[in-house]
């Protein structure tokens, strides 16, 4: 499929932000009036510098400040939205810098819906038009922060950064990304919402990260004609599959301060490589003079949107300016103009294998179906089932209503039977049909032949079956006298006549008459039909007694397991009681224990205290008493060392005076010896020269010195 070269432009288009109120405080607190830089009309914006146009810009719409966000998506997305709902890829880009209204335009408030709600509406509202087709959305939104991508579907612990991928066919894929389907509006608007709150759960810097982070809203359309039922489920039609992006890119003047300090680009900040990429990207596409490899790799945003930049898309650029802003608004109309240049090639996809998500889910409806059908017949027997057991139920009722009445209608019936007796002969007191008979049968042995005594088995078994009616009946004062029948009458049958014995002159058989016989016999013969009548309900009505009965006394069963049951039941919760009772014992205990502990505690900390300070102290008093004995013996040492320098002292002189007199004993021994000479001199030339000599020699010499030398250290000492 070719599309014309209008189709094939990307348009782009200009939205124009009012001033908010932080621009308008300014102007209104500057006293010269805020500069007027641009000036726009409905396809173009004009910068002016002192009211001279300096440059103009050309775009496919320009959106003024009073134009709202529904007016630019009827213009510009509506378009785009509707053939992608028709087949083709579509891509809406936001782009400007922050706080000039891409979040505005793109996502909108509760009030004013942005393109994203205005787009899912839309593509719901288009499904209308093609009853023929059927169609399967799904949508998936996620964020690439960092140069990383997320998936803003998943909570926000399960978040993982994802992987972007090339599938064999060459389709671009980003992993695990879930895709959610949708089937209304507010079904996909739910995702979006979900994906807004996780991308603002636990931010602190939500602002920070929100202008600088990409999100890509995407819808995946699959479609098909409708097959003819007639020709069966199994037609093979071809599957069209489409992509709307919806992308809220991270504020552009970061693309801006990339591209002049390449540094920072280079530094590791990955977070606006995407936006750089991307108006590489467009810068390249849109030189004709530039064919060749485009750079979608760059980035993570390029990669996944490959296809809307110059692929097989319709793309709509919508760049948000605010007039208060020069450098920032020129970045960006610059950035719309290279833009306006980019032609792609969009045509319809259709996809024929078996991987399309549509078929899958075509087989599983037809298999449903069948399961539904099934289900139906069956719910269908179900109430056919119903509807006949609740007719037997009403039947069963009318049923008992019925014998009731009929019970009822038997015992007026049969006191109608007696009631022939004259009123006046029934005595006050009270006896019981079955044993009255039974007595008075016993009494007229000799006549009672074989029907009155089974009329009276037949009466006394009534009474027992009937019971619980008469009690009922007993109530009825009218009622009840007829119940008492008198103690003299008896029935016979050997005359065919009810026969008062006694007094019995008001109800005499009249043996005589034949007539009278006659008819009394009919009347018994009535009688009889009507007690062989009455057997017969009464034999019916002792089997339902007896299931009655049955069903009595299953239930006193039942409520006699109930009361075990419940005596169980109590037992255990008297049990459970008796724990918890103990279990609050032990805990008050434990609690007891451990108060008791942690005063323990208290008190062993409080001795530690006193032991501590004890042992502080006593440190104390040591380091004291150590102290003075350190000073004690170092005055000790010291004294002792002076004691030494004084013996030292004392020393010397000793031995200076020894040594002087020493001297002074040299001197005495010289002069002892010189007197010594002069003495021997002197007897040599007196006596004999040889007498002399012998009696002064040398040794007698040394002990006079001797003796001269002990006397004097001895007086010394
Ligand atoms: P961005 O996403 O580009 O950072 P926002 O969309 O968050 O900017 O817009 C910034 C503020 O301006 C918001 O408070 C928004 O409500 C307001 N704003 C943006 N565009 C418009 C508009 N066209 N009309 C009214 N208010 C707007
Ligand atoms: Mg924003």
């Amino acid at each position: 499929m070719s599309v014309s070269a209008e189709e094939s432009a990307v348009k782009v288009c200009v939205r124009v932000r009012p001033l908010i109120e932080r621009e308008e405080r300014a102007t209104a607190e500057d006293s010269v009036p805020a500069p007027l830089y641009w000036k726009a009309d409905r396809k173009s914006i004009h910068q002016l510098d002192d009211g001279v146009t300096t440059k103009s810009f050309s775009y496919d719409r320009v959106f003024s400040s009073s134009e709202t966000t529904n007016h630019l998506y009827q213009d510009i997305a509506k378009p785009l939205v509707v053939s992608a709902v028709e087949g083709y890829n579509g891509t809406i880009f936001a782009y400007g810098q922050t706080s000039s209204g891409k979040t505005f335009t793109m996502m909108g408030s509760k009030l004013v819906p942005g393109v994203i709600p205005l787009s899912m509406e839309e593509v719901f509202q288009t499904i209308q038009n093609y009853p023929q087709k059927e169609f399967l959305l799904r949508v998936s939104y996620m964020e690439i922060y960092n140069e990383t991508v997320t998936d803003l579907l998943v909570d926000n612990w399960k978040r993982k950064p994802l992987e972007v991928r090339e599938a064999l066919n060459k389709n671009i894929y980003v992993a695990d990304l879930t895709e959610e389907l949708v089937t209304c509006p507010a079904q996909a608007l739910s995702w979006v919402f979900k994906g807004e709150k996780n991308r603002h759960y636990g931010k602190t810097k939500m602002n920070e990260r929100s202008s600088r982070s990409h999100t890509i809203f995407r819808m995946i359309l699959e479609s098909r004609e409708k097959s003819d039922p007639a020709s069966g489920d199994n037609s093979e039609g071809a599957i069209i599959v489409s992509h709307l992006n919806l992308v809220d890119l991270a504020g552009s003047e970061r693309a801006s301060q990339t591209g002049a300090e390449g540094a920072r680009f280079k530094e590791g900040c990955n977070i606006n490589r995407s936006l750089f990429t991307l108006a590489q990207v467009i810068k390249k596409l849109s030189d004709e003079s530039q064919r060749g490899f485009t750079n979608y790799r760059d980035s993570k945003l390029t990669r996944i949107l490959q296809n809307s930049l110059g692929g097989n898309a319709k793309t709509v650029i919508i760049c948000t300016i605010t007039m208060a802003a020069l450098e920032e608004t020129l970045s960006t109309l610059q950035f719309a103009s290279t833009a306006k240049k980019m032609k792609n090639d969009p045509h319809v996809t259709e996809v024929s294998d078996d991987g399309a998500l549509l078929k899958r889910y075509r087989n599983e409806i037809v298999d449903l179906k069948r399961r539904l059908q099934e289900v139906s017949s069956v719910t269908h027997v179900t109430a056919t089932e119903k509807e006949s057991l609740s007719q037997l139920l009403q039947e069963k009722d009318q049923l008992q209503k019925e014998q009731q009445d009929r019970i009822k209608n038997l015992t007026k019936l049969l006191v109608t039977g007696s009631s022939l007796m004259p009123a006046k002969k029934i005595p006050k007191r009270r006896v019981t049909w079955g044993g009255k008979l039974v007595r008075l049968s016993g009494t007229t042995e000799r006549d009672v032949g074989q029907s009155d005594l089974s009329f009276a088995e037949h009466f006394s078994r009534k009474r027992k079956a009937d019971s619980s009616s008469m009690e009922l009946l007993e109530e009825d004062e009218e009622f009840d006298s007829r119940w008492e029948i008198p103690e003299d009458y008896s029935f016979t049958t050997d005359t065919g006549s009810v026969r008062a014995r006694g007094d019995s002159s008001d109800f005499v058989s009249p043996s005589g008459s034949g007539q009278k016989e006659a008819d009394l016999e009919r009347r018994l013969e009535e009688e009889r039909g009507e007690r062989e009548e009455a057997q017969a309900n009464v034999a019916s009505l002792e089997g339902r007694l007896e299931e009655e009965r049955g069903e009595r006394e299953e239930a006193q069963a039942n409520v006699a397991s109930l009361e075990g049951r419940l005596e169980e039941e109590r037992g255990e919760r008297e049990e459970a009681q008796a724990n918890v009772a103990s279990l609050e014992g032990r805990l008050e205990e434990e609690r007891g224990e451990r108060e008791e502990a942690q005063a323990n505690v208290a008190s062993l900390e409080e001795e530690r205290g006193e032991a501590q300070a004890r042992l502080s102290s006593l440190q104390k008093e040591w380091q004291l008493h150590l102290q003075q004995q350190v000073e004690l013996l170092a005055r000790e040492k010291r004294e002792a060392w002076e004691e030494v320098e004084r013996l030292e002292q004392r020393a010397l002189e000793l031995e200076v005076q020894r040594s002087a007199q020493a001297q002074e004993q040299q001197e005495q021994v010289q002069m002892l010896e010189l007197r010594l000479a002069d003495l021997q001199e002197q007897s040599h030339t007196e006596a004999g020269p040889d007498e002399q000599v012998c009696s002064i020699t040398p040794s007698s010499t040394a002990s006079l010195i001797h003796r001269a030398c002990s006397s004097d250290s001895i007086t010394h000492s």
